[in-house]
């Protein structure tokens, strides 16, 4: 069966400030039940391909001037992030984003706040999100300030699970983590996907542990793609072996 094409970000530039060309024609397709690996280096363009597809970038002073954006067929450049998060579609933006004064259940369940599908659904959504991050039901009246990096992270995961979502665009989810917090979050992402069919396109530095769980990759350089392929071909090629695995 032919898999179904979720979001299509076909030959898109980005400029900020009218004048610096950050994104230089970006094609990538993420595929309905896939993770998606969004790979290169600090500054290739990871977070203003992400912010671009979820309409962030005004804020940075960031227009797309060339290209399309599509979700499901339909075209989304010009939808606002709330619209975009009522199509199935959010994103989790780099450095967690946690309202620090809340506590993690609060924060959970502002994430809620686009439905309208009433409370019963809301708290057993509320009860799968503790499922999958225990971690976070056990802190679940703490103060999000005075919780982990790792858990601030998962809170940041948990709150745009509470939209429901279809497809989630996670941006550099290992950033600051330790190895073992990234490996526990990284295999959450991977139960999420194959046990609640949650799509994933992920920005990640950490080419080593992206390439483990993902199952494509699109490897960004100077704001366009170098390569891109299944998960394993890219693992096993010698380029990205040297460059980005470490192995030459
Ligand atoms: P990182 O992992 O550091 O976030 P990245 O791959 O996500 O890297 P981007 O953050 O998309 O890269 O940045 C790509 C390029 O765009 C960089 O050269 C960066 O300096 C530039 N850039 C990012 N935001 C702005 C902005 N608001 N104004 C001008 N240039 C910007």
């Amino acid at each position: 069966a032919k898999t179904e094409t979720l979001l299509e970000v076909n030959n898109i530039e980005v400029i900020y400030n009218h004048v610096i060309l950050v994104l230089k024609g970006v094609s990538l397709n993420v595929p309905k039940g896939g993770i998606t690996a969004l790979l290169g280096g600090n500054g290739a363009g990871k977070t203003t391909t992400l912010k671009a597809i979820s309409n962030l970038l005004h804020s940075e002073r960031g227009t797309v001037t060339k290209g399309s954006i599509q979700y499901r067929g339909a075209r989304v450049q010009d939808l606002s992030p709330e619209a975009l998060v009522k199509m199935g579609v959010i994103q989790v933006m780099e450095g967690r984003h946690c309202f620090e004064h809340l506590t993690v259940e609060e924060n959970l369940m502002t994430g809620a706040y686009t439905r309208n599908d009433g409370a019963g659904a809301v708290s057993a959504d509320l009860d799968m999100v503790y499922t999958y991050f225990p971690r976070l039901k056990e802190r679940r009246k703490s103060q999000a300030g005075y919780t982990s990096g790792g858990e601030q992270q998962m809170c940041a995961i948990g709150r745009a699970l509470m939209s429901r979502p279809e497809t989630i665009l996670l941006d550099e989810p290992s950033m600051g983590l330790a190895p073992q917090l990234v490996e526990e979050i990284f295999t959450i992402v991977k139960n999420l996907n194959e046990q609640e069919g949650v799509s994933f396109l992920l920005a990640e530095q950490n080419t080593n542990v992206a390439l483990r769980f993902a199952h494509q990759g699109y490897i960004l350089e100077s704001g366009r793609v170098v390569m891109e392929g299944p998960a394993k071909e890219l693992r096993e090629n010698p380029d990205v072996k040297e460059f980005y695995l470490g192995m030459s």
